[in-house]
């Protein structure tokens, strides 16, 4: 039987108003509302008076100068990025310019290796690179709170979780979001990884998610497991589609997703090839040639 995720869409919120969510954490929700954004990017504000900004969101100057609005004579110390995709990171420059505030993020996208990912990707800050690099298990301190950086690679490499120390509170990105799974793209996005950033989330003992898009995360660890579940699922149905000889992406999307928005195809392809890059590294299934997206594959020794 299918697993059930515990989706979370109920979500309360104002356009470009700076709202209290917790105590020290304020949110403001940028209006950038799409199918891979639910209703916009949440850029968090933590502490008061001196404060450290969450995801500054995407290339919008409404978005910065109603954030700017909202902390009034607040200043701003730290400019924190979860991971470098265009509803993400590219206002940390327009709000660096204002506050003079260092960027911090585990670094440039993709490791700064365009080609491949460049191509396939479409989401991808190529243009941030964070003026002080953090690696997992780093901590940030600030005026009356301090992060712990949490590396999650997977939905990309250079994915940050921040646990507020002493909250109990994960900022959990993109990584476990409650309205959505997560997409994962290849080359940059890799299954394998997500996987393993979703276990080590369970070994945590966080209590409660705030993502980058939609509501907070109330019972992090049921919703972290039914992803797991659902991706094991997804991953015996591609399987099934090898044994049935539907060994192409389309086929198998066309299979697997029943009633997909015609809008999130591609999108269901790239993950189906996800999976498909992380069972060939783990030798179950077999490719003619490159693994690439238009690519044959069947199940190892499978004739
Ligand atoms: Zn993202």
């Amino acid at each position: 039987m299918a697993t059930e995720i515990p989706f979370l869409r109920e979500f309360s919120f104002e356009y470009g108003r700076l709202e209290r969510v917790a105590p020290g954490v304020r949110r403001i929700v940028a209006k950038n509302p799409s199918p891979f954004t639910f209703k916009g990017t949440g850029t968090y504000v933590v502490g008061e008076g001196e404060v450290a900004v969450i995801d500054p969101g995407p290339d919008l100057s409404e978005h910065v100068e109603a954030l700017l609005s909202g902390l009034g004579r607040e200043r701003v110390t730290h400019i924190l990025v979860t991971h470098t995709h265009r509803d993400h990171s590219p206002a940390a420059q327009a709000l660096k310019e204002a506050t003079q505030a260092p960027t911090w993020g585990f670094g440039p996208h993709a490791g700064g290796r365009r080609g491949e990912a460049q191509q396939i990707e479409e989401g991808g800050d190529w243009d941030f690179v964070p003026d002080m690099t953090i690696a997992d298990g780093e901590r940030i301190r600030g005026r009356g709170w301090e992060f712990e950086a949490v590396h999650t690679p997977g939905h990309t490499s250079n994915h940050l979780c921040f646990a507020l120390a002493g909250t109990g509170i994960l900022f959990s990105g993109d990584h476990v979001m409650g309205w959505s799974t997560s997409v994962i793209v290849p080359p940059d996005g890799d299954m394998a990884a997500y996987m393993a950033s979703l276990d080590k989330l369970l070994s945590r003992a966080d209590g409660v998610y705030w993502p980058t898009h939609g509501p907070a995360i109330t019972d992090p660890k049921a919703h972290v497991r039914a992803f797991i579940a659902h991706r094991r699922e997804r991953e015996a149905g591609i399987l099934d589609c090898l044994r049935a000889g539907v060994g192409d992406i389309e086929g198998i999307v066309e299979r697997l997703y029943v009633g997909l928005q015609p809008g999130l195809r591609r999108a269901a392809g790239r993950s189906v090839f996800a999976h498909l890059l992380d069972l060939h590294g783990r030798g179950a299934v077999e490719v003619d040639g490159p693994p690439g997206i238009e690519a044959r594959w069947r199940l190892t020794g499978g004739g």
